[in-house]
């Protein structure tokens, strides 16, 4: 997997406008990679940054500047016109009708009927400022798409561990014996950590363990499969835990030093029957045991989590089921060990980091915290509210009723938001609905003002990785058209409605400077100093540099111990009637999240089997669907149609339908029932009938 293997190398997608060759970020999945303009290639080459340190990507990173120059470029302001279509018009238009519709809306509703959408793709010191200037005017409700990938993570790890993020580092993971990954498919959605960091360490020997009902690129390498009923990874994880101490592989020198609750959470266990548990999440029992015995022998075993855990309406108990395991095998503050979510988009654990969510300020301090509010306002001059907003879900079910006004910075929430059809009702529902982004998304097509935006490749910024590396971004274009750079566009919209000064900081380097005052995980470090390489945080003040390795003596709170929690199972939202089939979800190699971008990208053309529903033999012939032919997807909350897969590679009575496509666009189908802690929602579990579409394979013999 490199530049060279994936590129086309002729040439025929050289930019017409200049690209230089400066060294950026890619802007796909969270693992960080550094990618460059070729002009020889026409595209990215990678540069050794610090996570691809021989230079190579992966087929998105190489298509990375296809944006450039796309013909669908936004270029001019758009605003609704008065027979309701969008029409263009100047910038001083576009903003006029911001400004006054905002403060309308805040004078007559209060501050709480506005909302914003940060997002995960866009730089630290974009998400920051648009986090204050919804602070400013006196709201919480900010919140970005990390509500919909990884919050319930978050949550847990916050809870027991003192941070939500990874443990340890990409470097030190090949140290593992034992690779334990529960609901992600890192070889296609984060591939150059698993082509670079844990491929290699399994060819040498450690053992991979896949969670996951789908049978995909990742399980290709896994010793063992563990191929899961959707929603049941706790009785799994829980089942996982009696082995462990059944077969005396706790490890109780850990146990004495660092976990707090032990003999309760035993006298617990002691009521779970391991044959219970895999019948519950549908596994043969033997083949469990052989996994957990794995896990519990290694004496370094790294798991990783990902969206199959965390997207479900017990999101936050499966991952404690999972931090559970995690202390009872002692795999917590050693190298080649640990809990590792895998972040989603490059960006996705700043946009957290910098306090773009309804609930806590830059650092994670809570809003409800009146010591950090006020050495907040002692920076911004004015103090954030108090009471938490709501999170993205929420907001958008308040849309036409409590909230009236919307500021969507690069999100594609009418494709990505579950209830898809809803979420077009509600939007349309707004007062004011202002999108800013690069291409006529989905979203765009419900809005009353479209501001044109900066692609990665024409902004400057930080972004923080999956595995808390800050790293900076730097321009190689300049924006096409009227198009702006989204900093400069906050910061505008900031200083037409907020007192004179809020905004006024409105360089990268400056907005960085402001975050590391504000910030305590960013407090010791520089733009300057990040350079060509990374700052990781925690960044204490005076360090020289970030710490690699989480809770070695202590957990993030400061206390030596993490408890154990016993974790009940809870069962998925949807009923699942005796016809229907479980949807899942997920990505694949080629695309991104909705593919605003890799939908329009030259090299990433799509296959026919990208937009297919993978259906199982069995399931496929008890409906007389055939490979290859159209069937219709539909539950009470929509219909999509898709081509048939069919194959052994997704269980029996489970489906799985990507999510990167307008068609068939998959959130149409999944619900919007909530994690009651992170308020993720269950996109992972859906009850859905498949048939043959009668109208689509009409040939005259049907
Ligand atoms: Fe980009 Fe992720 Fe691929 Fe690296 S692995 S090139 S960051 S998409």
């Amino acid at each position: 997997m490199n530049g060279g293997e994936a590129d086309r190398g002729d040439n025929e997608n050289a930019a017409t406008r200049a690209i230089s060759d400066e060294k950026s970020i890619c802007p796909f999945c969270g693992v960080g990679c550094g990618v460059q303009y070729s002009e020889e290639r026409g595209n990215a080459v990678g540069w050794r940054a610090p996570v691809n340190r021989r230079g190579e990507l992966c087929p998105k990173g190489v298509a990375a500047y296809d944006v450039v120059d796309h013909e669908d470029r936004l270029t001019r302001p758009l605003v609704r016109g008065k027979d309701g279509e969008l029409v263009e018009a100047s910038w001083g238009e576009a903003l006029n009708r911001i400004e006054s519709s905002f403060r309308r809306i805040s004078e007559n509703h209060g501050a709480d009927a506005l909302s914003f959408f940060a997002s995960s793709g866009c730089t630290n010191e974009e998400n920051y400022s648009l986090q204050k200037l919804a602070r400013a005017l006196g709201t919480n409700n900010v919140d970005n798409c990390a509500r919909l990938c990884h919050s319930s993570t978050v949550a847990a790890m916050g809870d027991r561990f003192g941070t939500g993020a990874m443990t340890n580092t990409i470097a030190d993971l090949p140290e593992a014996d034992a690779f334990l990954v529960a609901g992600a498919n890192p070889a296609e959605q984060h591939p150059i950590i698993f082509s670079s960091y844990v491929a290699p360490a399994v060819e040498q020997g450690a053992t991979l363990i896949h969670v996951d009902p789908r049978e995909n690129a990742t399980t290709k390498h896994a010793d063992h499969h563990l191929a899961l009923r959707p929603g049941y990874d706790i009785p799994l994880l829980n089942a996982m835990c009696k082995v462990l101490a059944e077969e005396g592989l706790v490890d109780t020198e850990f146990v004495e030093a660092r976990v707090e609750g032990f003999e309760e959470f035993e006298d617990w266990l002691s009521g779970i029957d391991v044959a219970e548990g895999a019948a519950k999440a549908d596994v043969p029992e033997e083949d469990l045991r052989a996994a957990a015995r794995a896990y519990g022998e290694a004496d370094r075993a790294a798991a990783f989590t990902g969206m199959g855990m965390s997207q479900h309406r017990c999101g936050t108990a499966n991952v404690h089921a999972l931090l559970n395991l995690a202390l009872l095998g002692g795999n917590v503050g050693k190298r080649g060990a640990g809990v590792n979510p895998l972040r989603g988009k490059n960006n996705v654990q700043g946009a957290g980091d910098v306090g773009a969510l309804p609930d806590v300020l830059p650092g994670y301090q809570a809003v409800t915290d009146s010591e950090a509010r006020q050495e907040i306002a002692d920076e911004w001059g004015f103090e954030p509210p108090a009471e938490p907003g709501l999170t993205e879900v929420e907001m958008t079910h308040e849309f036409g009723d409590g909230i009236r006004g919307a500021y969507v910075v690069g999100e594609n929430i009418a494709a990505t938001e579950p209830n898809a059809n809803r979420v077009a009702d509600e939007l349309d529902d707004l007062d004011m609905l202002v999108v800013q982004e690069v291409f006529p998304t989905e979203t765009v097509e419900h809005a009353d003002v479209v501001l044109p935006a900066s692609s990665w490749a024409e902004k400057a910024g930080t972004v923080t990785n999956t595995d808390r590396q800050v790293q900076r971004m730097r321009p190689t274009a300049d924006p096409p058209g009227e198009a702006r750079r989204d900093l400069e566009i906050i910061r505008e919209i900031g200083d037409r409605l907020t007192d004179a000064g809020d905004f006024e900081e409105s360089t990268p380097e400056a907005v960085f400077a402001e975050m590391t005052r504000v910030n305590p995980l960013y407090a010791g470090m520089s733009y300057e100093g990040i350079g060509e390489e990374s700052q990781r945080w925690p960044f204490p003040e005076g360090a020289d540099s970030g710490v690699e390795i989480l809770h070695r003596e202590t957990f993030g709170d400061g206390s030596k111990r993490a408890t154990l929690e016993p974790v009940e199972g809870v069962d998925p939202a949807d009923e699942v009637g005796e016809d229907d089939l479980v949807l899942t979800t997920g990505r694949l190699l080629s695309h991104f999240n909705s593919g605003a971008v890799t939908r329009r990208s030259g090299i990433l053309t799509r296959l026919r089997s990208e937009d297919a529903i993978q259906l199982h033999p069995e399931d496929a012939a008890e409906r007389g669907v055939g490979d290859g032919e159209t069937v219709v997807v539909e539950n009470e909350r929509g219909r999509v149609e898709a081509t048939a897969d069919v194959t052994p590679a997704v269980r029996a009575g489970t489906a799985f339908l990507t999510f990167h496509f307008a068609e068939p666009l998959v959130n149409r189908l999944t619900g919007d029932a909530l994690d009651p802690v992170a308020k993720i929602p269950e996109y992972k579990h859906s009850a859905v009938s498949v048939r043959v579409s009668e109208i689509e394979n009409s040939d005259g013999e049907r």
